[in-house]
């Protein structure tokens, strides 16, 4: 049978069934997907491939998946680190985003994220920015998946000037992307303190009509929530269920401060939680306490945030902080254990996105989004359990080879669809107007 690639590795990870590891198998990949994972014995006497890819000291694991960053941010990079969450915001990133953002700047900060991304393991996205249509147009050049924001925030921006053009745009961009293999669309209301009711309102009932995931900061800092208290006599979430928001659709971001009554509601309610550990780490924000949510059945899945507050976009390094805080915050060292991780870190970003029917795990079907780590370097040597030498051993350097939907976005080490060397150009060019401003303005 003839076919497009096969790949043969020393392990295979498909993370469904939890904590399998195959060893000496093999993937067919044809027009995109994934036709069969059998023995690599069967599978050079069963297909004969356009390219064979033999992996012999790597394990095979599902593309990664970032469920929360903002891509563009990538180009604020260390520009305003070891402060609190308002402050960091208030006073550093929303008057440069003011001064700074417009298509070149999101162009220009998405590709060279999604450049680190892809190195690192991850083939698909959730990101929360302005420009969304730039974000959509640069990860739709360079082969990776995407699930594109649709921000609606309370203030203007070079973006859009009011409520009802954020919502002009956002429709613009949905229609634009609706077919794309690659690109999806979900709304950003940025946050419950950024975004008014009227406005949230209407992102539930849109989000409802056109069958859109809702992806929002919530609960991410004590000021929030209490804030909200204040102002409001509320919690954020009290008020978000008010307005129709806790649903499936909703992907709430960070999490950190949640009574027990409100772990329930979210579970109740079906809303998937995404933790962003070294964010809410370096913010100081609190922790989310990921392995009560599971065990309360709430789908956890892992993002980044922002370059601006972690500073990389590293899921390897997520995944290890998420296994090690969870047991640090539970108190319980059984919490939260390697396979768990790399789930969260895959198949639960898939589900809190609404595509775990075509990525997530690597399955008869689905499309061929994989990424191969390398294991036999020092580091990573001896090897009992790949799973756990996965996450408590491996960095993202060791990532070799990824593919999106069957295409090679990494081919030993080295970047197929971008330029690094440009791209880092760029940024360095943007870096030094920032920082020259900043220094005028200081
Ligand atoms: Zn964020």
């Amino acid at each position: 049978v003839q076919i497009d690639t096969l790949i043969t590795a020393r392990w295979i990870i498909p993370v469904e069934p939890e904590r399998t590891v195959l060893e000496d198998h093999a993937i067919a990949v044809h027009k995109g997907r994934i036709l069969e994972i059998i023995p690599q014995a069967i599978a050079l006497t069963h297909y004969s491939a356009n390219a064979i890819v033999d992996l012999p000291e790597h394990a095979l694991i599902p593309g990664l998946i970032n469920t929360h960053t903002h891509a563009a941010m990538s180009l604020f990079r260390g520009l305003a680190d070891d402060l609190a969450l308002m402050n960091w915001l208030t006073q550093h990133i929303w008057p440069a985003e003011q001064r700074w953002v417009s298509p070149d700047f999101v162009r220009d900060g998405t590709r060279h994220a999604i450049a680190e991304m892809i190195r690192g393991g991850t083939t698909c996205f959730n990101d929360m920015y302005f420009f969304p249509n730039q974000t959509a147009a640069v990860a739709s050049e360079a082969g990776i998946r995407a699930c594109v924001g649709l921000i609606v925030i309370d203030f203007p921006t070079a973006w859009a000037s009011d409520t009802d053009a954020y919502f002009g745009k956002a429709a613009e961009v949905h229609d634009e992307y609706r077919q794309h293999p690659l690109i999806q669309t979900a709304f950003a209301p940025h946050a419950p303190y950024t975004v008014n009711d009227a406005a949230l309102a209407k992102v539930a009932a849109l989000a409802e009509e056109l069958d859109l995931m809702i992806h929002m900061h919530v609960h991410e800092t004590a000021h929030e929530v209490r804030t909200a208290y204040t102002d409001t006599g509320n919690s954020p979430l009290q008020r978000l269920q008010s307005l129709g928001l806790l649903s499936p659709r909703l992907q709430a971001v960070h999490m950190t401060q949640l009574t027990d009554r409100e772990r329930e509601q979210v579970a109740e309610h079906g809303v998937h939680v995404v933790h962003c550990p070294h964010s809410n780490m370096k913010l100081a924000s609190g922790f989310c306490p990921i392995h009560a949510l599971m065990q309360a059945g709430v789908n956890v899945a892992l993002g980044t945030d922002g370059a601006a507050s972690n500073n990389s976009l590293d899921m390897f390094a997520e995944m290890r902080s998420a296994a090690l805080l969870a047991k640090a915050v539970s108190g319980d060292p059984t919490a939260v254990p390697a396979a768990c991780a790399l789930r969260m870190a895959t198949l639960n970003g898939a589900r809190a996105l609404g595509i775990d029917a075509l990525t997530g795990s690597l399955r008869t079907g689905k499309a061929a989004d994989i990424v191969a780590v390398e294991l036999g370097g020092l580091a990573t040597q001896p090897i009992y359990d790949p799973i756990s030498q996965l996450v408590y051993a491996t960095n993202r350097d060791c990532v070799s080879d990824v593919w999106v939907a069957g295409q090679r976005l990494l081919q030993d080490h080295s970047l197929t669809t971008l330029d690094a060397d440009p791209i880092k150009r760029r940024s360095t060019e943007w870096a030094m107007r920032i920082a020259e401003a900043k220094v005028a303005a200081d």
